[in-house]
């Protein structure tokens, strides 16, 4: 059995671990990229939404190298995403690549539902192993975070532009290739060491603007042509509250407990939007008033066609929290200049109405 998971941010740098510590062949299709997306697009329904159509791409790209097991995230939200495993499925076959796909249905079954999966591609590997396994890729996984959070507040202040983000590529491989705790525990105190003491400009107030929108979008580099990091080119310090570490930990071991990380998001939208509308339209929504006071703006990534967000798209102007909200709808259409355009233009704007208001 040949695994292959599509892509999400650095995700599987913790899935490498997992696997590798279990004896699994994992297959790591490239990084998402123009090839990725234009595969996607070429054999997905057109007006499905970005996500589907990267990860359709990640997976032809994963087939492409051998795998014949492919793992996709799913459930039964009001969200399409639950359709798409069976879809991308149906697609591959169609294609003529002989695949089996699993949905991995974490909404309901939480933890166990990971852990079964987890056991069933290890050929059934002991308990004790998959645990272990699993704790390390954990421990990774938080590292990548952690590292990342400090690199979106060193990138508005370097003196030396490109530092962060040249630091962050290094961190992400020595990450990779660590191969216990000990080396893992050296690699994050030696970058963020070294982000500490890139030079930075100690009198600059960066802006502040919150990243929100859907998941995939906001934690996929690649389908939001890496707003994140024109963001802190343009000086800006972003913030956002998704993190896949977080996600994980109320997903997997704290949501079935009762803990609720999302209750005060969703008080916070009550005003304008009562329940869930799928995906993450209601924590837009819910963001946008929580972060009114905190942050000069917001940006909200939203894929093209996605409901969930169109809904939270269109209730967003009519809160009366002030804040200014930039919506960026990802899709194959977007192109890099045209993004930055819109970034160089908000970031005006709020540059213009910081000054305004001292
Ligand atoms: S939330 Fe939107 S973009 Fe994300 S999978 Fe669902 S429909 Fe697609």
């Amino acid at each position: 059995m040949r695994i292959g998971i599509p892509h999400l941010g650095n995700l599987y740098i913790p899935f490498k671990a997992l696997f590798q510590r279990l004896g699994v062949d994992y297959v790591v299709p490239p990084l998402s990229n123009q090839r990725t997306l234009s595969l996607g697009v070429k054999y997905s329904p057109e007006g499905l939404c970005i996500p589907f159509k990267l990860t359709l791409g990640n997976m032809i790209e994963a087939a492409e190298l051998g795998a014949d097991t492919l793992v996709m995230p799913g459930g039964l939200g009001i969200c399409r995403l639950g359709y798409y495993a069976g879809t991308q499925e149906q697609i591959l076959h169609d294609l003529g690549y002989n695949i089996k796909m699993l949905q991995l249905g974490v909404s309901e079954r939480k933890l166990l539902g990971f852990l079964e999966v987890i056991k069933y591609l290890s050929n059934n590997a002991p308990w004790s192993k998959i645990i272990s396994a699993f704790r390390f890729g954990l421990a990774k996984l938080s590292a990548l975070d952690r590292i990342e959070r400090m690199v979106q507040r060193v990138r508005p202040v370097e003196r030396i532009k490109g530092t962060a983000n040249k630091l962050y590529a290094r961190a992400i491989k020595a990450i990779d290739d660590a191969d216990d705790y000990n080396s893992l525990k050296r690699v994050q105190i030696d970058y963020i060491d070294q982000l500490g003491q890139a030079t930075k400009d100690d009198g600059a107030k960066p802006l502040i603007v919150g990243i929100i929108g859907e998941f995939y979008v906001v934690l996929e580099p690649f389908s939001s042509q890496d707003v994140e990091s024109e963001l802190g080119k343009l000086g800006v310090e972003v913030r956002r509250m998704t993190f896949i570490s977080q996600w994980t930990k109320f997903s997997l071991f704290l949501n079935p407990l009762g803990f609720n990380e999302k209750a005060k998001i969703h008080k916070a939208a009550f005003p304008y939007l009562k329940r869930d509308v799928g995906g993450d339209g209601w924590e837009s929504v819910g963001e946008k008033v929580l972060h009114a006071k905190e942050y000069d703006g917001l940006i909200h990534l939203a894929p093209f066609t996605c409901m969930p967000e169109i809904v939270a798209q269109n209730i967003m102007p009519s809160t009366k929290e002030n804040i200014p909200v930039l919506t960026i709808l990802c899709d194959e259409q977007m192109a890099k200049p045209g993004v930055l355009t819109r970034l160089e233009a908000f970031v005006d704007l709020l540059q213009r109405r910081r000054r305004a208001s001292v």
